[in-house]
């Protein structure tokens, strides 16, 4: 069973830990963009140096850069046998084109959570080193800051600063509210409110999806 989705949703809107229950209820591979550029950023080379500084400055990458990292993704045997899960991919208009023209998508939801409360959120957010597990100063691990599945560091993202954090929500209002009134306008759009636990929220996003799919 092949099952295409897209998930927008501002910074801190619960992306990250929602796209991992779903990946794993609808069987289909998780790709975070972000993630991926993480671990580009990582590896000490001068493309991962200037990756890296796009991303702590908030900054988007170049959108011929980010079609070649999504084409290439797209060409392993996990997307081609399941499809996929899209987090933080497309981001601008020109990217939701480019999507669009490369493959069908079943369903594009918009995790709806408002402004004020993603700053909150963002601001106490800490994240394992390692593996991506997403804490927060009100829910931190079992012991101290060592992540509670992989014993990794868990700290705060450098781009998770005030000012990175202002300059990456104008940038979605800006950039990639197109893109989803891009998706709106071609019928594959679904608000989902985002408030609540991240169980509650799973179960309205589930719901939502399954009743666009055509099984
Ligand atoms: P995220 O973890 O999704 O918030 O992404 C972290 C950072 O990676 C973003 O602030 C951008 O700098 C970069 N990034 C991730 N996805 C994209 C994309 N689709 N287009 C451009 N930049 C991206």
């Amino acid at each position: 069973m092949v099952v295409r989705l897209v998930l927008f949703g501002r910074q801190g809107a619960g992306k990250g830990t929602q796209s991992s229950l779903l990946a794993e209820h609808f069987d289909a591979p998780h790709i975070s963009t972000g993630d991926m550029l993480r671990e580009v950023a990582a590896d000490g080379s001068e493309v991962g140096r200037r990756v890296k500084d796009y991303i702590d400055q908030g900054l988007l990458i170049p959108d011929d850069t980010m079609l070649d990292v999504i084409r290439e993704r797209f060409a392993h045997a996990d997307v081609v046998a399941h499809g996929f899960l899209l987090d933080g991919f497309p981001r601008t208009l020109v990217q939701a084109q480019a999507l669009l023209d490369h493959t069908p998508v079943d369903v594009a939801i918009n995790l709806d959570v408002p402004e004020d409360i993603v700053l909150e959120r963002l601001s106490s957010r800490r994240v394992c080193a390692d593996c991506g597990r997403i804490y927060s100063l009100a829910v931190p691990p079992s012991n101290r800051w060592v992540c509670d599945t992989c014993g990794g560091r868990v700290t705060q993202r450098e781009d998770d600063t005030p000012k990175a954090i202002a300059k990456r929500l104008a940038t979605y209002t800006r950039e990639t509210e197109p893109a989803i009134d891009f998706f709106a306008k071609a019928g594959l759009l679904v608000t989902v409110d985002g408030l609540g636990s991240p169980d509650v929220v799973a179960r309205r996003l589930i719901t939502a999806i399954d009743g666009r799919l055509v099984r």
